[in-house]
């Protein structure tokens, strides 16, 4: 198949059977390896020949998801991890220690702000934190030898901002460093951040990719683009790495040396491994997320639409409003379609927005987006509880807002619920 569409990616990329083998990608339950030779182990574990050693490091059916992964995003290799935490945290670990700093957008995700601000801030590592309104001379300041990457979310969790890639990829670039983008809302179906010059993608596969929230699992993924050799700001990878006495991953990996680094070292050694049971599950979403993708963006922009001229609205956010501040950006970056997530005020503040939750009959209050059902939730009491005020703001946050993920379902369906649940949520 030459270049075939990302349609045909998600059902056919990764496990191609092969004569009587399996049609459906089959779960290889194993944790270890058997080899013809002391011989040939040897050599796997000078990482000289291609194979796999211990599912802690690599497992067949995990492989082929991360093919899928990869050929979905356009990299040159990928690795799954057993959380969108992790790949996060390997994502940055991988290129950045004690001692050293990277940029970071404050309209991130919650749960990665904790990691980032608190959890890698013990293990000596600095973020700086960015908003998008700073100008390039302002973002440029912060950054100084020891800045080692700039990270954001294409489209961020909760706050629907959208990531200006093409933008940071050039400052980031300018100082010999590469960006990381969380691509979890706008999935490879909606965005490719590669195309716009980002270098590496991180997923949580819990949302979209999953889509059916049945397996928490994380992804990383290496565009190959960036020339680490010539930053000359990353001996882990041009240098030789004494746990496997004097791999150079640039020379012996070329590009993909950052993802084998993640994968042979840092996956090594801290054991985020997604099951292999996990890796089949997520693999059974990703054959269906250019479909879904398609509906959850058709549906989140109706039901933008209908709130938009709903009289018991206060202010609606979708990237894809033609009224929203970020509609230019997400015109030029998402393709067709925003994902099912839209955030809104009910008249009536926190009281209001907490009734009109407790009125919905067909939306579920979970703690979780982007899934096959239309489900709602409060960020402010709830995933982002942790956050101070400030926090909050800068994440684009406010007390009242409400988070809908707008599932599969029917839109006529979904938009009669929303309705009944407004009205009672201006009862007393
Ligand atoms: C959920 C989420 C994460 C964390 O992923 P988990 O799979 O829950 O560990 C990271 N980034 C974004 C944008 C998310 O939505």
């Amino acid at each position: 198949m030459n270049n075939p569409r990302l349609e045909t990616q998600c059902v056919q990329a990764g496990y191609v059977p092969e004569n009587s083998q399996p049609r459906v990608l089959p779960i290889y339950q194993s944790t270890t390896y058997k080899y013809d030779s002391a011989e040939h182990l040897g050599k796997l574990f000078d990482l000289s020949v291609p194979g796999h050693m211990y599912t802690r490091i690599s497992n067949p059916t995990v492989a082929y998801v991360e093919e899928k992964i990869n050929a979905l995003e356009g990299g040159v290799g990928a690795m799954c991890t057993s959380s969108g935490q992790a790949a996060n945290l390997m994502a940055v670990f991988n290129i950045c220690q004690a001692g050293q700093n990277f940029i970071c957008l404050s309209t991130i995700y919650g749960g990665t702000i904790n990691l980032f601000a608190v959890t890698m801030k013990r293990m000596g590592i600095q973020a700086r934190f960015i908003t998008e309104d700073m100008t390039d001379q302002e973002v440029d300041a912060l950054f100084d030898e020891n800045t080692r990457l700039v990270f954001g979310e294409t489209i961020a969790n909760p706050a629907l901002t959208v990531l200006d890639i093409e933008r940071y990829a050039n400052l980031a670039h300018r100082h010999g460093v590469p960006l990381i983008v969380d691509n979890t809302f706008a999935t490879p179906i909606q965005c490719r951040p590669f195309d716009f010059g980002a270098d590496i993608v991180v997923h949580s596969t819990t949302k979209y990719m999953d889509g059916h929230a049945s397996v928490v699992g994380g992804a990383v993924v290496d565009g190959g683009r960036f020339d680490w050799a010539a930053s000359g700001r990353y001996p882990e990878l041009t240098q030789p790495d004494e746990s496997y006495h004097g791999v150079v991953y640039t020379r012996d990996f070329g590009k993909a040396a950052y993802i084998t680094k993640a994968r042979v070292q840092l996956m090594r050694d801290l054991g985020a491994t997604p099951q292999p049971l996990a890796a089949f599950l997520l693999n059974q979403g990703l054959e269906t997320l250019a479909l879904r993708m398609e509906r959850h963006s058709a549906n989140g922009l109706a039901v933008a639409r209908h709130l938009a001229k709903h009289p018991l609205v206060n202010w609606v956010n979708y990237p894809l409003l033609p009224q929203s501040d970020q509609y230019a950006k997400a015109q030029k970056y998402l393709k067709g379609g925003a994902s099912g997530v839209v955030s809104f005020g009910v008249k009536g503040g926190r009281r209001a927005a907490m009734k009109f939750m407790d009125s919905l009959r067909l939306a579920a209050i979970v703690v979780h987006v982007a899934d096959a059902r239309t489900s709602v939730l409060h960020p402010a009491s709830t995933t982002h509880r942790q956050l101070t005020d400030a926090q909050l703001e800068a994440g684009g946050i406010g007390a009242d807002m409400i988070r809908m993920s707008i599932g599969i379902e029917h839109i006529e369906d979904v938009l009669a619920d929303i309705d009944q649940a407004l009205e009672k949520s201006q009862q007393a």
